[in-house]
Formats: structure tokens, C-alpha cells, sequence
């Protein structure tokens, strides 16, 4: 099947907190920008019933509720969405590929908010029971399912706790397997507080998961004692796992540096090890993993985006002069020796009006310098032919700019 080709500025690869920030940055900025999303816009927020700790919201939001906001303020700034799977990237070059089942999608800009997916526990027969077989991810999706019944939660972190405690409200019955010692949970004190006085959780220390076991459907876990190796088999409806994420970013290996978990490395900025290519959210390796984080992460790679992309512009109209002579000179502009020697650019052009001269200030923004691989300032660069004919860094003199540049 011969795929068709379509082109955007940006294409971001997720539509959770952190994509969808990065595109509305994008879309007011004017830039033509795609969101590719393979589940549902909004990402893993949406599967968090309440989101209490969201600036702006003092009652709180539902998680679906607050992406729905992300989502339509998005479509306001003229973003456009695909729902479809993004199988590969080539990422190297001005113009960045990504490939879905039918599409190649160019770009100059490629945002990366690809999250996280959950962790298994590694567990005899746990391939057999995920998601409607009885095993769950998701305390809002599947909360309502299990009224009036039996559930077990794996694990002690925010996400685990906090879930318990909204299950309570529809299971009679919540069991939590912790695998540390009597009171020893991983969560926040609050939570912690909350769930221990909760009536309806019951915790079971010092266990993890040994077998799933049922029918057509999960009906038991087997839970195993890390200290005594007892194997307890107990009775459930449903059982949620909350044992933390794990980076989607396999079509990344090999091409964009990561962490050993996988994490993908970027510098404050989120540009990652290639230009034009920023990361964002849950995917980066970061102290904090949360919507606030992923929307300042989304915030300041669709500025770098915007500035990456006028950047191409400058470089190819301006510097590249397509392909006629052009000089540009790189200074920074709380150095005052480069500053002072800005006038005898400025003579240059006036006497040579078929050489554009560009002036470029790195303390504004460090773009143009690194694509034409300035080591350091002031320097002056003498473009022919549209190549890069000389980078200058010594004495910069009229006669100097004079020899060189003819
Ligand atoms: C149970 C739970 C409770 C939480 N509670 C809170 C809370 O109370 N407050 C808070 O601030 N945060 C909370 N968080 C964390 C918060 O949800 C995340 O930090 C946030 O969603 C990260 O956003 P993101 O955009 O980086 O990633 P995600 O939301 O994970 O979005 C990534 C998106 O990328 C898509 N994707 C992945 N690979 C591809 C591909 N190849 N092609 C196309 N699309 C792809 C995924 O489908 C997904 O939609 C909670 C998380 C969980 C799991």
C-alpha cells in the first residue's frame, strides 16, 4: 500500500495534558499543527475520577473533565487531531517523518508526548484477565462495575491509594496488597490517613501477587508472603493495579537518548538529542509526573517549537540568501565588544548592496549560531554559492570582512 503524505509544521505524538498544552502553544502561535492520539485525547488523566490539585479548580475536576477543557481550547487554536497509531519516526534532518498505517506525516517540528502505559506485576495468568476479564487500570472507568462487590487493589502509591478510596464508595469490600511491612505504604500522609481509617479497606502486608485464577473471568488472586512464602489464595469480583508506568517510547529506541527505564533525556528547554525534536509529560525522565508538570513542559517546547520554526525560515531566506552571497554576523549582546562592532556591519552592507548581511544576537537566541555551528562570539561567517565558505573568530576589522568576504 502506497502511503500518502501529508505536511505540518508540528506534529506532537499524544494527546494527554502535555501534548495538548504543546498544541495550543503551537495553534495560537499559527503554526500547522497535527496531535496524533492511538486511544483517547486526554491521555491518562482522563482516567483519574478526581483531579484536586490542578491550579484554578478549588472543587476540584474529574480528570476527563479538565482534558475536555485541554481538548476543546486546543480545537479553538485550529489544532488538528488524528486518532491513529504512530508506528515509526526518522527524526534526523529539517523535515521529520511520522508514520502511521496509512499516513506519512512531514513536519519541521515533532513535540513527543507519548506518556506512559501501567505495569504489570509479571504474575502467573495475568495475560488472561487484563482489562475485561477482570483486571483493571482504571478505578474510574470501572468503579461502578463493581458495586456492592469485592476488590483488590495492588499497591501502596498515591495512585494506588487515592483509587482505593474512591472505590470505596461503589465496593463493599477493598483489599489492598502492600508489599512492605504494617504500615508502611509509599503514598502521601493524607491519603495514608484516609485510607487507614477508611472501614471499608483492608490491607494484607508483606505481599505481592503469586497467580490470577478464575474461569472465563479473574474470580481469585493468589497473594504470596514475602517473608514467610505463604501462598493465600483470596476471593475478588475485580482487581486494579497501580504499580506504576512504564515510558512508551520503544519506536524511540536507538534514535532519541534515554535513561535505563526507557525515560527520554531532554535539557530544560525539552529539546531532546535532536533538533526540532522536544519531549513531553510522563515520558520524560523528570522529578514530578503530574498534570501541572506536563503542562509546563507542553508550554515551553510549543515556544521552543515557535522559535524552531522561524528559526528554519531566517536560516534558509536570510542566512542561505538562496544560494546568493550572504555574511552573517553572530555576536551577543551583553558583550559590549561585539556590540560596538555592530556599525561596521552595518558600513559593509551599505557599500555592498548584492551581499545580505544579518546580524544575529545569540543572547536572544542561540538557534542560528548552533545550525551554522558557531563555536563562539563575536564571529562572522561568509556564505557563497550557498555553502559556508569561512567562519571568522579572530580581529574582526573592516579590511578583515573586506578580504574575506568577495
Ligand atoms: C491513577 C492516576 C491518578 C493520577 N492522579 C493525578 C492527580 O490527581 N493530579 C495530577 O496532576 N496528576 C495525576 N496523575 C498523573 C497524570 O495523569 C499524568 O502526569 C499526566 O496525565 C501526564 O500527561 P502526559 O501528556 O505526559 O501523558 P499521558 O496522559 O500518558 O498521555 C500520553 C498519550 O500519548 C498517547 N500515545 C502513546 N503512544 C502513542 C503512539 N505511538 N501514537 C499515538 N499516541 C500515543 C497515549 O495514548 C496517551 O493518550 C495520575 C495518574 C494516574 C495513573
Amino acid at each position: 500500500m502506497t502511503k500518502k503524505t501529508e505536511s505540518y509544521d508540528v506534529v506532537i505524538i499524544g494527546g494527554g495534558a502535555a501534548g495538548l498544552t504543546a498544541g495550543i502553544y503551537c495553534g495560537r502561535a499559527k503554526l500547522k499543527t497535527l496531535i496524533i492520539e492511538k486511544t483517547l485525547v486526554g491521555g491518562l488523566a482522563t482516567y483519574t475520577n478526581e483531579i484536586e490539585n490542578y491550579p484554578g479548580f478549588p472543587d476540584g475536576a474529574t480528570g476527563l473533565g479538565l482534558m475536555e477543557l485541554f481538548h476543546k481550547q486546543a480545537k479553538k487554536f485550529g489544532v488538528e487531531f488524528k486518532l491513529t497509531d504512530v508506528k515509526s519516526v526518522s527524526l534526523e534532518g529539517d523535515i521529520k517523518q511520522v508514520e502511521t498505517f496509512r499516513t506519512i506525516y512531514q513536519a519541521k517540528v515533532v513535540i513527543v508526548g507519548s506518556g506512559g502505559k501501567p505495569r504489570l506485576t509479571g504474575a502467573k495468568n495475568e495475560d488472561l484477565y487484563l482489562y475485561d476479564k477482570g483486571i483493571s487500570f482504571c478505578a474510574t472507568c470501572d468503579a461502578a462495575a463493581n458495586t456492592g462487590k469485592t476488590v483488590m487493589v495492588i499497591g501502596s502509591g498515591d495512585a494506588a491509594i487515592e483509587e482505593g478510596i474512591f472505590l470505596t464508595k461503589f465496593a463493599d469490600k477493598v483489599m489492598v496488597s502492600v508489599m512492605h511491612e504494617n504500615g508502611k505504604m509509599d503514598c502521601n500522609e493524607i491519603a495514608k490517613a484516609q485510607a487507614l481509617a477508611n472501614p471499608k479497606m483492608e490491607f494484607i502486608w508483606n505481599t505481592v501477587v503469586d497467580s490470577f485464577e478464575g474461569d472465563e473471568r479473574l474470580n481469585t488472586v493468589v497473594l504470596k508472603n514475602v517473608k514467610t512464602e505463604e501462598k493465600v489464595p483470596v476471593p475478588v469480583d475485580s482487581c486494579f493495579l497501580f504499580i506504576g508506568y512504564l515510558p512508551n517510547t520503544e519506536i524511540f529506541r536507538d534514535i532519541l537518548d534515554m535513561n535505563r527505564g526507557g525515560y527520554l533525556l531532554t535539557n530544560e528547554r525539552m529539546e531532546t538529542n535532536i533538533p526540532g525534536v522536544f519531549a513531553v509529560g510522563d515520558v520524560r525522565d523528570k522529578y514530578l509526573k503530574q498534570v501541572a508538570t506536563a503542562v509546563g513542559d507542553g508550554a515551553v517546547a510549543g515556544y521552543g517549537a515557535e522559535k524552531y520554526v522561524s528559526e528554519c525560515e531566517i536560516f534558509e531566506k536570510q542566512i542561505m540568501n538562496e544560494g546568493k552571497s550572504s555574511l552573517a554576523y553572530i555576536y551577543n549582546a551583553i558583550d559590549p565588544q561585539s556590540r560596538e562592532l555592530l556599525p561596521v556591519f552595518k558600513e559593509f552592507e551599505q557599500d555592498h548592496s548584492d551581499i545580505r548581511v544579518s546580524c544575529i544576537d545569540v543572547y536572544k537566541s542561540d538557534g542560528i549560531a548552533k545550525r551554522l555551528d558557531v563555536e563562539s562570539t563575536p564571529c562572522f561567517v561568509w556564505i557563497k554559492d550557498g555553502q559556508i565558505k569561512e567562519k571568522y573568530y579572530g580581529e574582526i576589522t573592516p579590511e578583515r570582512i573586506n578580504s574575506i568576504c568577495k
